[in-house]
């Protein structure tokens, strides 16, 4: 159960993905950026793959880190099916739109960060059912409101980003809330979901598999409220990255930069306050 690492700007620990056994071959789930590939087909090898023995690549959510690659691989590999929410399918498709968010957000980062961003063709992309080559599939909206997760018969639920980000043998959970699309309700709704199924491991992209599950999505869902109040109640964006770090350090002395790589601190102000700004502007 121990992820590829996609050694994200040459860092270990940061973005990994997961070979998945299913009823129709080889799969991967998620398959992160296109300046990750050459490692993606490293790790592959040492698992004793190519990349053109893969026949699945299963998405949680179409965020560059999970499936930038997405089109650069389909590209050298053609019979790769691609599966991704209702909602996905279009983007995964016709990237533009896409890419013109993520480079509002990312700025002159982008390319060093993600590198290409490759259309799929339509007949390699399917939307995801209740089940999905032999996995169950659920939606686990919150991170973003088009994610998925994928259970597997074995009791492992391949998150992506639904159960947080846990990294570095961290014991802090920390929930990525990047702009637009973070929802705390949806988000808590998704965590009763993933208890409702009891998984026995949770599979983070951000990074590795862990197995207590139940405290797991505690943490997850506290620091979830916590950080969720502390903009509530009018933090500045600074006094919130300060406090959001002094929080991962408070669990964890050392991870504080590592976390902030896998999801940047100021991704999270800039969700949740635009996730109250919109609830504000919906009421008034
Ligand atoms: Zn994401």
């Amino acid at each position: 159960m121990k992820p590829i690492d996609l050694l994200h700007l040459d860092t270990p620990g940061i973005i990994g993905c997961y070979l998945v056994e299913t009823d129709d071959g080889p799969a991967l789930f998620d398959c992160g950026p296109a300046t990750c590939v050459e490692h993606l087909k490293t790790g592959l090898g040492e698992r004793g793959l190519a990349l053109t023995d893969l026949r699945h690549l299963l998405l949680s959510h179409i965020h560059l880190d999970h499936a930038g690659a997405a089109g650069t691989l389909v590209r050298e590999h053609p019979g790769l099916q691609v599966h991704v929410s209702e909602i996905g399918v279009p983007h995964v498709i016709d990237p533009s739109k896409l890419e013109a968010s993520a480079r509002r957000l990312y700025g002159d980062a982008f390319d060093a960060l993600w590198g290409e961003l490759a259309p799929v063709p339509a007949e390699n992309v399917h939307a995801v059912g209740a089940e999905v080559v032999g996995l169950e599939c659920f939606p686990t909206p919150g991170h973003a409101s088009h994610h998925v997760s994928y259970l597997d018969s074995q009791g492992t639920l391949y998150a992506g980003d639904a159960a947080g980000v846990r990294i570095g043998g961290g014991a802090f959970v920390m929930p990525p809330c990047p702009p637009p699309e973070f929802d705390l309700e949806a988000w808590e709704q998704t965590i009763f979901e993933i208890e409702r199924r009891a998984p026995d491991r949770l599979a983070l992209i951000h990074f590795g598999a862990y197995n207590e599950v139940e405290a797991h999505l505690a943490t997850l869902r506290e620091t979830l409220d916590r950080w969720a109040q502390w903009i509530a109640d009018g933090m500045d964006e600074q006094t919130f990255v300060a406090a959001a770090r002094q929080d991962v350090s408070q669990t964890d002395p050392d991870l504080a930069d590592a976390y902030d790589r896998a999801a940047p601190y100021w991704h999270h102000y800039r969700g949740v306050e635009r996730y109250w700004r919109k609830r504000r502007e919906g009421t008034a």
